[in-house]
């Protein structure tokens, strides 16, 4: 049997977390490039990691929105959900209690901390000895990417199922990337049905001399999310649609 991946990530080789750590305590940073042998070669601007509620995205708005009881942000990055959250809950606009972060990138944990936040835990998702039972569990800017590939889909759904209340919910979002795959007529090449799943993308991270590993990372398509949700006793609802392809979804116990 195939060893579970349940690692944290290796600081020499950790080069967003090494962009999150230097942003937070300069105030600035430089390129965090994204490669793949699939696209050109991208940037995340580092700011956006810090995003503020405003600049959030309408899905992540509505996610936060949704939000209620014990939270719990997988793969939390900066942060930036869990200090909206907060705010949101000292404004009384969400009925939220204890809130809970974790990442596999100590570095970015330490920024966590570093900026206030007080439960942060630096901790692999699929870890089966962390995790007590949440209310609400986060999983924002493409929170299908965690599970890597397909054929890990139902295992991460298993595991997020394990880690829900009765009545709990799971906010997760993801695009449909088969728009990348289509002609001019709208039709999908058939190149792409034959090979792995569309949506299966390998990257690398880099920043100044930090040069991370390939890493799996997954888009589903809300078909494909809601078919394995349902097969691992999960409800799948589809909440919004955003502007470029992107949904956010809820996921309940059956
Ligand atoms: N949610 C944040 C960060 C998204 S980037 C935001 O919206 O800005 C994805 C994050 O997930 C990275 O910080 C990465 O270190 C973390 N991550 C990846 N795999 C993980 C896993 N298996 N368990 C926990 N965190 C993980």
């Amino acid at each position: 049997m195939e060893k579970k991946n349940i690692q944290t990530l290796d600081k020499a080789k950790d080069a967003m977390g090494t962009a999150i750590a230097e942003y937070q305590q300069k105030g600035k940073a430089g390129k965090l490039r994204v490669l793949s042998e699939m696209f050109d070669e991208d940037e995340i601007p580092v700011d956006y990691l810090f995003r503020t509620y405003e600049k959030m995205p309408d899905l992540e708005k509505k996610a936060l929105s949704l939000a209620k009881g014990n939270v719990l942000d997988v793969g939390a990055g900066s942060g930036c959900h869990t200090i909206a959250l907060n705010e949101l809950k000292k404004q009384g606009k969400v009925n939220v209690d204890h809130l809970t972060a974790i990442d596999i990138s100590e570095l970015s944990c330490d920024a966590m901390r570093a900026q206030g936040i007080e439960d942060v835990r630096c901790v692999n998702l699929m870890n089966p000895t962390f995790g007590d039972k949440y209310d609400t569990i986060l999983m924002l800017m493409n929170g299908t990417g965690i599970a890597g590939k397909l054929d890990k889909l139902a295992e991460m759904l298993n595991r997020l199922r394990e880690l829900m209340n009765e009545g709990g919910q799971v906010l997760i979002d993801s695009s449909d990337l088969s728009y990348l795959y289509e002609d001019e007529d709208g039709d999908l090449d058939m190149e792409m049905l034959e090979g792995d799943y569309y949506g299966e993308v390998t990257y690398r991270m880099c920043y100044k001399n930090v040069k991370g590993d390939d890493f799996d990372w997954l888009y589903a398509d809300f078909g494909t999310l809601k078919t394995f949700a349902n097969n691992c006793g999960l409800n799948c609802e589809l909440i919004q649609e955003g502007e470029h392809y992107d949904y956010l979804a809820k996921l309940t116990k059956q």
